[in-house]
């Protein structure tokens, strides 16, 4: 791809933000507001399995689990309510989230207009607060409590 001068890139993140290649793109996702889920993030592109969905931004660290953080590793949460903090919770998730490449990986075909989700359980040793997950996977959990993973691990 070629960047054109004045181009101005079709951005999720502020301008404060540094521009990064593998940046999450506008071009590829949006923000939705969804009844039933609230915001999210919906695809606008096509992905394989495998494909890197987008890099994110991790220049902000949190001591403490936050709605809009990831947890890189345990103490080190990223936070980012521009896209991985809308990114939906599912227990039969479209991509995951590699906390050292700072990632998210498709491990399902995505394709526009689908809910970009991830398992937060694999990720997260806690959540800021328990929910009834509506993920509608046959494989679905439920509740989401708030510690999903014991301190001794
Ligand atoms: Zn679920």
């Amino acid at each position: 791809m070629s960047i054109k001068i004045n181009d101005k890139p079709n951005r999720l993140y502020p301008d404060w933000v540094p521009i990064a290649e593998n940046e999450p793109s506008g071009d590829d996702f949006e923000k939705a507001n969804r009844p039933e889920y609230g915001y999210c993030i919906l695809s606008k592109s096509h992905f394989g399995p495998g494909d890197v969905l987008a890099r994110i931004y991790g220049g902000i660290i949190k001591d403490d689990p936050e709605l809009h953080t990831v947890q890189k590793r345990p103490g080190v949460h990223i936070y980012d309510e521009w896209f991985t903090g809308l990114v939906l919770h599912s227990c039969d998730p479209n991509t995951y989230f590699n906390p050292d490449e700072e990632t998210f990986v498709a491990i399902k075909a995505i394709n526009p207009k689908d809910i970009v989700t991830c398992d937060y359980q694999l990720t997260e040793d806690n959540l800021v607060r328990a929910f009834e997950c509506k993920c509608g996977a046959t494989n679905c959990r439920g509740l989401m409590l708030e510690q999903l993973r014991q301190l001794d691990h």
